[in-house]
């Protein structure tokens, strides 16, 4: 246990909220500040947006005794569903069996955990806006406006979980040797909806995620524990099949027909769902350091903001925490080292699925639509079932497993410069589950 600390977490996010519970566990005082009104008294407008959690998110959820509570609220996705323009659809499991990632509403989720931390006795302000902090002192600045009176408040330490556009890391951007870049993607999303049957129960399979891959657009589908979907079209900005391009309801409608015409008896309110909700930016946002001497760390997007593709900006937020907290234990009051400790082992590892993340596109818009990648996924998981000692597919390692993101990677990478060979042998389409074609990954691997 560690001397008790006043500490200060600004956001009250997904990974504010489940960093305030484990410093509470911890003996701390936690107050936990947001400039947004309560989620649990906003109304949703009945359409949530949905997000997948997967084992690092489970293990700190775990570490705290609530994922049994967590999981009741989630739906297991084993496979992806794969869309395609004549009408086929095409299966790819995940993992093996019984292995799923949880479909979860992010509304419901967040607002279920600062239920839980309130019970735990975290404190939590609302409608407080964070403009600025003294880093030297751990001292917040709040008030209603930039221009206006601020009231100060000191900590022992503070932690920014104020998410990828933080005010906590601009104050920091501020030192000198702070490393800090930004980079908006050319494609952006929109969120679209499936409605429930009448029944209550899905319109097509929930325990697959959808996807509709077009080269540099697609289409995703997520279930909903009310019956629903939440969809989200990724597609540029500008140029060929764009944002721009759809700016009328007749090319909307010819376009959906076009590319994804299994949608038109499910997606029922296409024109006014597409022309009412935003167009939203994707950023991806890198620093460092991330901890100001003991006084101040930054953790979540807040630290690392990735593109969502492998669904893991939450998940590596979590994984975070769970490292944080392996720190706070090794350390003890040693609060200069736990920071340096934690940031030093979670960088590498947050670059890394940043760039997971950003390959993930090229693999869910183009390659799953590619009979001869789906061969290779088919290939690499006949023979990790075989030769699990040897073989645990990229996909796994990242999603089902707690290695290193930046270790998955780097034997992601090893592993398919194996499979470009592989693929690369004659009649691979018949031989595929041959023992030549597990003779030659054997070698390969030695
Ligand atoms: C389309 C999309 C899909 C995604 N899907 C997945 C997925 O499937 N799986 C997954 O793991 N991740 C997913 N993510 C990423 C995930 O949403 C984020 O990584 C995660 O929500 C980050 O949580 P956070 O608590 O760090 O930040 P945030 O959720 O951004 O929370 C920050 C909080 O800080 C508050 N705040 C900000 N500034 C201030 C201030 N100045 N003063 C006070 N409060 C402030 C905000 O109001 C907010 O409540 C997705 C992201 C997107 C965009």
């Amino acid at each position: 246990m560690q001397t008790p600390q006043k500490i200060a977490v600004v956001g009250s996010g997904l990974v504010g909220t489940l960093l305030a519970i484990y410093l509470k566990k911890q003996g701390h005082t936690v107050h936990v500040y947001d400039r947004s009104p309560d989620i649990r008294t906003v109304e949703f407008s009945g359409r949530s947006i949905n997000l997948v959690m997967s084992n690092r998110g489970w293990k700190a959820m775990e570490d705290v005794g609530l994922d049994d509570e967590i999981r009741r609220i989630g739906i297991p996705v084993n496979k992806r569903a794969i869309h395609l323009t004549d009408g086929k659809l095409n299966y790819q499991h995940y993992g093996k069996d019984g292995e799923a990632i949880f479909s979860l509403s992010r509304g419901v989720l967040n607002r279920r955990m600062i239920d839980l931390a309130e019970a735990e006795g975290v404190t939590f302000f609302f409608d407080h806006k964070i403009w600025d902090v003294t880093l030297t002192t751990a001292t917040l600045h709040l008030g209603d406006s930039e221009k206006g009176e601020w009231t100060e408040l000191q900590y022992d330490k503070i932690f920014g979980a104020d998410g990828a556009f933080s005010r906590i890391r601009h104050r920091m951007q501020r030192q000198s040797m702070f490393d800090y870049s930004q980079e908006f993607m050319k494609i952006g999303y929109k969120e679209l909806h499936i409605p429930a049957n009448d029944d209550g129960t899905h319109k097509i399979d929930k325990n697959s995620l959808h996807i509709w891959p077009r080269g540099n657009f697609m289409l995703m589908a997520l279930a909903n524990l009310d019956g629903s979907f939440t969809c989200t079209l990724f597609m540029p900005f500008v140029g060929e099949n764009s944002f721009e391009q759809l700016n009328d309801e007749a090319k909307l409608v010819d376009f959906f027909a076009k590319y994804f015409p299994d949608t038109e008896t499910v997606i029922l309110d296409l024109v006014k769902d597409f022309f009412k909700n935003p167009t939203s930016y994707l950023a991806i946002m890198k620093c460092y350091p991330w901890a100001f001497e003991d006084k101040v760390a930054l953790i979540g997007d807040a630290a690392h903001a990735i593109v969502p593709f492998y669904g893991h900006g939450m998940n590596a937020g979590f994984e975070d925490i769970t490292i944080l907290n392996q720190m706070m234990n090794k350390y003890g009051d040693d609060w200069e080292t736990i920071f340096k400790e934690y940031q030093v082992s979670r960088k590498p590892n947050a670059d890394a699925i940043a760039e997971l993340s950003l390959r993930n596109f090229i693999e869910m818009s183009t390659k799953t639509a590619d009979e001869k990648f789906l061969l290779q996924k088919k290939i690499e998981k006949w023979f990790s079932d075989k030769h699990p000692d040897k073989w645990m597919p990229l996909y796994s390692r990242v999603t089902f497993s707690l290695q290193p993101y930046a270790e998955a990677l780097a034997i992601g990478d090893f592993q398919n410069k194996i499979m470009e060979e592989v693929m690369q042998m004659e009649n691979i389409e018949e031989k595929w589950n041959s023992s030549e074609v597990e003779n030659k990954i054997i070698t390969l691997l030695k």
